[in-house]
């Protein structure tokens, strides 16, 4: 296999195009993408002017109702096509995501082979098929999975890829088109995809369109899309739910997290805490479920402090073109100045440093693995949604107050127990406001996600789910076909 840098600049010597109707979009401008490990530009990505919108659209609509009368068999044929082309290119994929969103060139190998291939494999082997509700002397009753149309999918920058298969799996294998939206941070490595993906999919089925949050807000208004599904922060789903209003969209909204755990006192710190260093840190802290918040018993604090900080100080931050490298930058600088000024900001409040606190000396946006204690919910680091590699550590001595602390955020994307004792953890886990909670484990674990697993937020971390029988489901619509004997 060629060298990673050998790879890239194959990759980059291409030109990057969006995909219209099965060919190249025709671009109005283009604008700058950043290696954020070196914070030099790596290439122009063109730009689509948000009035391409409609046309899209329009050749979206023309393939969906061809699309729409396919079988399930023939749909999960293609998503497995989907699945083998991105394998096929994943060497050249992944060494795109590392050079515009940081993280190491393993993990993002994974989001183009192993990932992917979960996603697509997964929702074409559920079952839509119409259930029966009634089948008597009298009638025949079934409920049929018919498609939306077109979806809108809106992507941020963290698992460029992984989301936009999360989406496009479900949507094709319901019968829909799709419109693919990639931030203007992370765009390369999906046009890329799409490029690639021309020679497996229908003309119009998938398109995709690069540009900035004015295109996001032209697809999200466009009264041809049927329905959004968007993940992002929450502040951006709230402007998505509100211009999706006047046209009664569909809508799937994966929003901002601020996951908390509670450690019970009878946990086992150095057991545990290599197991939470990995659910905060994962992908720099960029997963929206990835653990922010720990609650921690006075009794334990001091000995679980110190394991992890001993965990924490054995990740590597690097490139994330080094083997080596378990933590890549943060994968733009409005995401690091973010991070810088809330960890200081804790600081000034009085909370107190145990690792990391600081920015790297050296060229692009890395921030190492941050510990701190003495935190308390009135610091922006603890109430917001920080999205970077700080953990902040919080002491309680009730379980009751743990939980209602854990609970008072607006957020409620994940959250997790961490106790030998497994019917205390269940109890307190039934507590947690939040559409998952786990026992033990937090998101990076491998046990932690599947397909089959239906994920989401309650509260402000979203409205829907997406993934299991309920994720397929939200991109279709239920018809209900009575027929009297
Ligand atoms: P963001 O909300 O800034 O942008 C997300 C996407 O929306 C981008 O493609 C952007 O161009 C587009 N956009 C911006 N304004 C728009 C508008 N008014 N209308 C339509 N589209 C618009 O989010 P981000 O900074 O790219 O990503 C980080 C956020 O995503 C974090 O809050 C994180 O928690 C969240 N996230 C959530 C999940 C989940 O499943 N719940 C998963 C990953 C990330």
């Amino acid at each position: 296999m060629p060298e990673p840098a050998a790879l890239l600049d194959a990759a980059l010597a291409l030109p990057f195009t969006g995909t219209l109707n099965g060919a190249a979009a025709p671009a109005a401008g283009d604008f700058g993408v950043e290696n954020p490990a070196t914070g030099r530009e790596i290439a122009r990505c063109p730009e689509t002017a948000p009035n391409l919108v409609g046309g899209a659209i329009e050749g979206a609509r023309e393939a969906q109702a061809r699309w729409a009368t396919t079988s399930f068999e023939v749909r999960r044929e293609l998503l497995l096509e989907v699945a083998d082309c991105l394998e096929a290119h994943a060497d050249e994929l992944a060494v795109l995501i590392t050079a515009e969103q940081g993280k190491p060139l393993s993990a993002a190998r994974a989001e183009c082979s192993a990932m992917a291939r979960g996603s697509l494999e997964g929702f074409s082997s559920m079952d839509l098929s119409p259930r029966i509700l009634v089948d008597d002397a009298a009638q025949r009753v079934e409920a049929h999975a018919r498609p939306l149309g077109v979806v809108a999918a809106i992507i941020p920058w963290n698992f460029p890829i992984h989301t936009t298969i999360q989406k496009l799996a479900p949507a094709l294998y319901a019968g829909n088109a799709l419109i693919v939206k990639p931030s203007p941070y992370t765009p390369l490595a999906t046009l890329r995809a799409m490029e690639h993906l021309r020679s497996v999919l229908p003309p119009g089925l998938v398109q995709t369109l690069a540009g900035g949050d004015a295109l996001g807000q032209a697809l999200v208004k466009a009264s041809g899309v049927d329905k959004v599904s968007f993940t992002g922060s929450t502040p951006t789903g709230r402007a998505v739910m509100a211009a999706s209003a006047p046209s009664l969209k569909h809508l799937t909204l994966e929003l901002g997290g601020n996951d908390a755990g509670i450690v019970l006192a009878d946990a086992d710190p150095r057991e545990i805490a290599p197991l939470l260093v990995r659910s905060a840190f994962n992908n720099s802290g960029q997963v929206c479920h990835a653990l922010k918040r720990l609650y921690v018993p006075s009794t334990l604090h001091d000995a679980l402090a110190e394991e992890l900080v001993s965990a924490a100080s054995k990740l590597k931050v690097g490139d994330g073109f080094d083997a080596e490298t378990d933590l890549g930058p943060l994968a733009n600088r409005a995401q690091f100045d973010i991070v810088c000024r809330l960890v200081e900001d804790a600081r000034e409040r009085g909370a107190r440093v145990l690792c990391g606190g600081a920015p790297l000396d050296r060229p692009g946006t890395f921030y190492p693995p941050t510990l701190l204690t003495d935190c308390t919910e009135s610091m922006a680091l603890v109430a917001e949604e920080q999205f970077g590699p700080a953990l902040p550590l919080l002491t309680y001595d009730e379980v009751d107050e743990a939980v209602a602390r854990a609970n008072a955020s607006e957020k409620g994307l994940s959250g997790s127990v961490w106790t030998p004792d497994i019917e205390a953890g269940e109890r307190v886990a039934a507590r947690l406001e939040c559409g998952t909670a786990w026992i033990n484990q937090h998101s990076a674990q491998p046990t932690a996600n599947h397909v089959s697993f239906p994920f989401g937020g309650v509260k402000a971390s979203g409205i829907g789910r997406e993934r299991g029988e309920e994720g397929l489901r939200e991109y279709t619509q239920t018809q209900v076909i009575n027929r009297r004997k």
